[in-house]
């Protein structure tokens, strides 16, 4: 019998050199090994509502246990044609323009898989999710970076607009955008719907975090604007909405033509999503007022994160929406980010992430980031360490 697996011989080429393991593994895994207060990777430490859990018991039990159409069950693919109507005005038809998904993650994935060819151009804005450029690589794609310039973090559409070529097949936006928490306007979409007119560029909007959007700001969606909604991937995910990140539900809307081509790579990816989530998720969101109070509840969290840390030597970058606030901390270290982050876990016992991990070339501009989506009682805990630095 063999022992442990002998070192391979085989060579290899590998399609992601560059590519490690992302930072929320490595940070949640020095937090897990200090028993240091987790704000690195972004999940609540609190549960999900006791209804969506009572519900997906029932499903396992009522007899929910196999296969799901392709697409999505159907009361969960009208719930959300109904949610995003009634939000933001756009009718998705429920057979054909809604699918499903393993997570945002794999709605992305399956997004670039299905649309980037070998060669075409995919425009990000740095500081990026760390999932978007790898997605694009793995097709052979060229991924072209836009920077959001720190400590502003706000779009220059004159640079974005030089970047496009006629290989520009996409661009991907994420708003409210992780990780700077900046909330983008309906300027903003109009400038972006000005550079791609009259071209084939799509686009692929990372949504997760619409709820999300403080100040009585709105979320400005991609589904409003007419002019991008025809040309739009969007994507949004359960796990952000109803604090079920280990649950990996989302979805993705498209019209039906850019829909037809996703599900060519769907089927073949994930082929379809836990049958019992989708039951409990579909009957959830008929109940009244399922998001409604994210807003506030996220917003009264960034709220007690700011007042503490106001009195403190960190320097509290502007945070619109999202559960994730900045900071800059030249008043305390000037140690780079990624050493400056695992120093405060190990020595201070806060994990948190250095937004140098959202660059390709690692660019570090002294800021990291803190998930405030945790309880009253951790975050009290976590300020209490990070206010004597
Ligand atoms: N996009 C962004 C901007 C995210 O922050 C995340 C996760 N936090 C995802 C996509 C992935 O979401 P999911 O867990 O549903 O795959
Ligand atoms: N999106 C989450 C974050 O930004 C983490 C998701 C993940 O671990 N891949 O922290």
């Amino acid at each position: 019998m063999l022992g442990s697996m002998p070192s391979t011989s085989i060579s290899i080429t590998s399609r992601l050199p560059q590519v490690g393991t992302t930072i929320f593994s490595v940070m949640s895994a020095l937090a897990q090994q200090h028993g240091a207060i987790n704000l690195s990777q972004g999940f609540p430490d609190f549960d999900a509502p006791a209804e969506l859990l009572d519900l997906m018991t029932q499903a396992l039990r009522g007899g929910h246990n196999q296969y799901a159409p392709m697409t999505g069950l159907p009361v969960l693919r009208e719930a959300i044609a109904d949610k995003v109507q009634a939000l933001y005005g756009a009718r998705y038809d429920v057979a054909d323009e809604i699918t499903v998904t393993a997570g945002a993650t794999q709605a992305l994935f399956t997004a670039v898989a299905a649309f980037v060819h070998p060669g075409d151009e995919v425009i990000v804005f740095t500081p990026v999710y760390d999932s978007y450029a790898p997605a694009i690589e793995l097709q052979g794609g060229t991924v072209v970076y836009a920077d959001l310039a720190a400590p502003a973090y706000r779009p220059d559409w004159a640079a974005v607009r030089a970047l496009v070529t006629p290989r520009t097949r996409m661009i991907i936006i994420n708003s409210p955008h992780n990780p700077t928490g900046t909330v983008w306007t309906a300027d903003d979409l109009a400038e972006l719907a000005a550079i791609v007119q009259g071209t084939d560029i799509l686009i692929l909007s990372d949504e997760v975090y619409e709820h999300m959007v403080f100040d009585g700001q709105r979320h400005e969606s991609v589904m409003r604007h007419p002019a991008l909604v025809e040309r739009s991937i969007v994507v949004s995910s359960f796990g952000k909405t109803y604090h079920i990140t280990g649950w990996k539900v989302a979805y993705c809307l498209a019209p039906r033509e850019l829909m037809a081509e996703f599900r060519k790579a769907h089927q073949f990816v994930v082929f379809t999503v836990h049958t019992p989530s989708q039951v409990a998720l579909a009957a959830f969101m008929r109940k009244p007022g399922s998001y409604d109070g994210l807003q506030a509840l996220y917003q009264g969290k960034r709220d007690i994160f700011r007042q503490a840390l106001a009195g403190s030597r960190f320097e509290l970058l502007p945070c619109k929406g999202t559960y994730f606030q900045c900071v800059r901390y030249g008043a305390i270290s000037d140690e780079g980010d990624r050493t400056f982050v695992e120093r405060l876990t190990r020595e201070h016992g806060v994990a948190a992430i250095p937004v140098s991990a959202f660059y390709p070339g690692g660019d570090d501009h002294g800021v990291i980031r803190f998930c405030f989506a945790k309880s009253a009682g951790t975050l009290e805990r976590a300020l209490e360490r990070l206010i004597r630095l």
